[in-house]
């Protein structure tokens, strides 16, 4: 059976890891608007050039944009025994764009999944990041602290804290995750076919909660 997914979880939730492990196991595509959309300016497209400003100002690219660069890919044959779908719909008119579109190509999504991990536990995840300044080694101070404070245990370099880890501007994503995907949850509770799974344990047993709502 095909399994055609939206995918949704908020920065720190481990959504990244659980969509690699979906396209392992079930040989399906991820599509992410966000990744098309980076690709588009990287490559410098008339649709890249219009969509570069807003996206470094944090805005979101306009529906009709995003809607026909999902409309191509998911034309493309590698979906046809299903897809992820990560970052998109990012509000209920896209959400009902897509529902329209998989209606006329006959490919209705059948689950939407959110990798939900409770906000303490994600501002402890994100905040707590440390990288080596040296060796690109990662901490967390929480959960996978180093030996020394600040000192990386692998080559002795200094440890620091990247600026979109602080705390404000993790706050103010986590919200903007929050106050998105309200109205995607809701929408498709309201069709039935939302699920949770709760993103905390071991990577493998979250996945096996994954593959069990799946199938
Ligand atoms: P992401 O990597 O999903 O956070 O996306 C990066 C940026 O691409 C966003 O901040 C938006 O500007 C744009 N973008 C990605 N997906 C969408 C979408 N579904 N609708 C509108 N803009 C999007």
């Amino acid at each position: 059976m095909a399994i055609r997914v939206v995918l949704l979880g908020a920065p720190g939730a481990g959504k990244g890891t659980q969509a690699k492990m979906l396209i392992d196991k079930f040989k399906i595509p991820q599509i992410s608007t966000g990744d098309i959309l980076r690709k588009a300016v990287a490559d410098g497209t008339p649709l890249g050039k219009e969509a570069k400003a807003i996206m470094e100002s944090g805005g979101l690219v306009s529906d009709k944009i995003v809607l026909g660069l999902v409309e191509d890919r998911l034309k493309q044959p590698d979906c046809k025994n299903g897809f992820i779908l990560d970052g998109f719909p990012r509000n209920t008119a896209q959400a009902e764009a897509l529902d329209k579109l998989l209606a006329s190509l006959n490919m209705p999504i059948t689950i939407a999944l959110t990798v939900d991990v409770e906000k303490g536990e994600l501002m402890k995840r994100l905040t707590g990041r440390r990288t080596c300044k040296s060796c690109q080694q990662m901490y967390n101070i929480y959960f996978t602290p180093p030996k020394k404070e600040g000192v990386c245990d692998k080559c002795g370099g200094a440890l620091f804290q990247r600026d979109d880890d602080k705390e404000e501007t993790i706050k103010k994503r986590l919200d903007v995750y929050d106050t998105q995907t309200a109205l995607i949850i809701s929408y498709y509770n309201k069709k039935g076919i939302m699920k949770t799974v709760m993103g905390v344990g071991s990577i493998d047993d979250i996945f096996k909660k994954v593959v069990a709502l799946l199938s």
